[in-house]
C-alpha cells in the first residue's frame, strides 16, 4: 500500500483520501466536506470532493485494470474474495466501530450491519457456479447452442449514509467477482468505512484499479453518470437522487439499477401476539434511530388492537436508553446523522400535531444535547393523507393510522407512492396471504418487523423505491453486472460447404 487511506492532520481531524490505480491520493480540488462524529456533533475528519478531472482519472485506472482482470479466471478472482472475507473478519471489530463512529450507530446496530454486508461477500464468493451459463447440444441438427455470461466492463456504485460498509458491500464484491472493474463513490458523510474496505480488498490481493474509490458529491457522480467508459451504474440513495441517477445514466446508454427511499408500512392485526409485535415494532421503527430504508414508519393497528398497541408501544419506546454510541456505555438507540437531519426529522412532530395527529411520545424531550439526538417518538390518531403519514420521515418518528379492517389498512399502502417493505402481525393464515398476495410492495414480512432480504435474495423495492430491472444482491445482481452471449456451434466432420448448414442455408 503506497498510503495510508486516513492520514492524520493536525489536531484529531483526519483527512480523508481517495484509491485510484491503487494509490491514496488526496483531492486538490480545494473543495472539502466536514464528516462528524453524531454522537458528539464533534468534526472527526475533512473529506476532498473530488474534481471532474480526479473522477475521470479514477475511471481510467478501472478502464486500464479492466482487460486483465476480465480474463482472470473466474476461480482466481473468487479466492481474492474469499481472502477478503478472512480480512474482514479479521478486522471485524475495527470496522464496526469505525461506522459506530462516523455514522452514530449502536456497537450492536454496526456489527449487524458489517456482518449483512460479508454475507455479500461470501454470495461473492460463489460467483464461479453462478456464472456458468446452459447448453442444448444438438438444437438444430449438428448444432449446439449455449450462453455463458461476461462482464459488462467499469462499473460505478454510488452509496448513502445510513449503511457506510454495508451498502457499498452490496456492490462492488459482486461486480468485481463477475470480472468487473469498480469506481465507488461513498457519502461524503461517511467517507472513512469505505476506506478500510478498500485497504482490505488491496491487501487480499485486488490489482490495482480493480477497486477504486472517489470522494465526491454531486461534480463526481455526474461524471460517473455520462463518462463513455462506465458501462452500469448501482445507486443507493433516496428517491429524488434516485430518478435523477437513473435518468441520467440510461440516457447516457448505462444499465441503472437504483434503488431509493421509502415509507414502510406494519400491519397489526387484532388476533397478533401482542408482545411479540410490539417488539418487532419498537427495533423496525428504532432501530438504528430509524434511518433504515426498511424502517417500519406507519402502524396500521386494525380493530380494537390499536389502544393496546400504542399504550404499549409508548412504554416500551419510552424507556429506551438514548445516548453516544462511542462512549462504551450500552445504549439502545444513538444520534441521526446531523443537526439539520435531526432538526427536520423533529418538526414532523410539529407537523403532525398541525394536522391534527396526537404525539404520544415526544423525543424531542430531554433529548441528550450534545451531538444529534432525537429520542424515539410516536405520532397517533393520524390520517392517511397527512404529511407524517406520506413523507419518508427517516429518522425515529413511528406514525399510527388506525384501520377499521384489513382492507383499508391495504389501501393505504396501495395509495403510498414507495414500496420497499411492509409487514404483517397476524396468527391467521387467512390474513397474511391476503397481506402476502395484495400488499403494494416488494418485500414482504409476516410476523417479521425487517423483512429487509438477506445476501442471497434480490432487494426487490418497488414503485418509487426502485428504478431499474436488476435488482440489488441475489442472482439478479449477477445478471445486472454480467452481459449474456450466445453461442451457436457446428463443426465439420471434414470441409464441406457452408451452404449445407441448416440454419442459415436460404434453399
Ligand atoms: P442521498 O440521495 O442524499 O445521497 C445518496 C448519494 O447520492 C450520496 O453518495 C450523495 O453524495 C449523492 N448525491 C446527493 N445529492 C446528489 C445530487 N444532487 N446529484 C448527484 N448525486 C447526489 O441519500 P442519503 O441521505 O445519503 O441516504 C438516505 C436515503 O437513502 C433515504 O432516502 C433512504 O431511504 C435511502 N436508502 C435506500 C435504500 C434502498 O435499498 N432502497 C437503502 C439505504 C438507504
Amino acid at each position: 500500500m503506497s498510503q495510508p487511506a486516513v492520514a492524520a492532520a493536525p489536531g484529531s481531524i483526519v483527512s480523508v483520501k481517495s484509491l485510484v490505480a491503487g494509490q491514496w491520493v488526496g483531492s486538490a480540488s480545494g473543495r472539502t466536506s466536514d464528516v462528524f462524529n453524531p454522537s458528539s456533533g464533534k468534526v472527526i475528519a475533512k473529506v476532498g470532493l473530488s474534481s471532474a478531472a480526479e473522477t475521470e482519472a479514477a475511471i481510467e485506472a478501472a478502464a486500464k485494470a479492466l482487460p486483465e482482470w476480465s480474463a482472470t479466471p473466474a476461480v482466481e478472482r473468487a479466492r481474492v474474495l474469499f481472502k477478503f472475507r478472512e480480512l474482514l473478519l479479521r478486522d471485524f471489530e475495527k470496522i464496526a466501530q469505525q461506522v459506530t463512529r462516523e455514522h452514530g450507530k449502536t456497537i450492536v446496530e454496526a456489527r449487524a450491519s458489517v456482518q449483512r454486508g460479508i454475507e455479500v461477500v461470501e454470495f461473492a464468493c460463489g460467483t464461479p457456479s453462478l456464472l456458468m451459463g446452459q447448453t442444448l447440444p444438438n438444437l438444430a441438427r449438428n448444432v449446439d447452442a449455449e450462453t455463458v455470461r461476461h462482464p459488462v466492463g467499469v462499473c460505478a456504485g454510488i452509496t448513502p449514509f445510513n449503511f457506510p460498509a454495508m451498502v457499498p458491500m452490496w456492490m462492488f464484491p459482486v461486480a468485481i467477482a463477475c470480472g468487473n472493474t469498480f469506481v465507488l463513490k461513498p457519502s461524503e458523510k461517511v467517507p472513512l468505512s469505505s476506506n478500510l474496505l478498500g485497504e482490505l480488498l488491496t491487501e487480499a490481493g485486488s490489482p490495482a484499479g480493480v477497486f477504486n474509490i472517489v470522494h465526491g458529491d454531486k461534480e463526481a457522480v455526474d461524471v460517473l453518470l455520462t463518462h463513455p467508459k462506465v458501462r452500469a451504474v448501482s445507486f443507493v440513495g433516496s428517491t429524488s437522487i434516485a430518478k435523477y441517477v437513473y435518468e441520467t445514466g440510461t440516457k447516457h446508454g448505462k444499465r441503472v439499477q437504483a434503488a431509493g427511499g421509502a415509507k414502510n408500512h406494519l400491519i397489526i392485526m387484532p388476533d397478533a401476539d401482542l408482545d411479540q409485535a410490539v417488539a418487532a415494532l419498537q427495533a423496525s421503527a428504532f432501530g438504528c434511530a430509524g434511518e433504515r430504508c426498511m424502517a417500519g414508519s406507519v402502524a396500521l393497528p386494525v380493530g380494537n388492537v390499536a389502544d393496546k398497541l400504542v399504550n404499549q408501544l409508548v412504554d416500551v419506546a419510552g424507556k429506551m436508553k438514548v445516548g453516544p454510541t462511542d462512549a462504551g456505555t450500552a445504549v439502545d438507540m444513538g444520534p441521526l446523522i446531523s443537526g439539520p437531519h435531526r432538526d427536520r426529522v423533529a418538526s414532523y412532530l410539529a407537523i403532525g400535531e398541525t394536522e391534527g395527529a396526537k404525539v404520544a411520545l415526544d423525543g424531542r424531550k430531554d433529548a441528550p444535547k450534545e451531538g444529534f439526538f432525537l429520542k424515539p417518538s410516536i405520532v397517533d390518531h393520524v390520517k392517511p393523507e397527512m404529511r407524517v403519514a406520506k413523507d419518508e420521515i427517516f429518522g425515529p418518528v413511528l406514525s399510527v393510522v388506525r384501520c377499521n379492517d384489513l382492507e383499508s389498512a391495504l389501501a393505504v399502502g396501495r395509495n403510498c407512492p414507495y414500496g420497499n417493505g411492509a409487514s404483517i402481525f397476524t396468527q391467521s393464515g387467512y390474513a397474511a396471504r391476503e397481506f402476502k398476495q395484495h400488499f403494494n410492495a416488494g418485500m414482504i414480512g409476516i410476523n417479521i418487523g425487517v423483512p429487509a432480504p438477506m445476501a442471497w435474495f434480490p432487494f426487490t423495492g418497488w414503485n418509487q423505491s426502485f428504478f431499474g430491472d436488476l435488482h440489488i444482491q441475489g442472482t439478479e445482481s449477477v445478471m445486472f453486472y454480467t452481459q449474456g452471449k450466445t453461442v451457436m456451434t457446428r463443426w465439420f466432420a471434414s470441409t464441406q460447404e457452408s451452404a449445407h448448414d441448416p440454419v442459415w442455408r436460404s434453399k
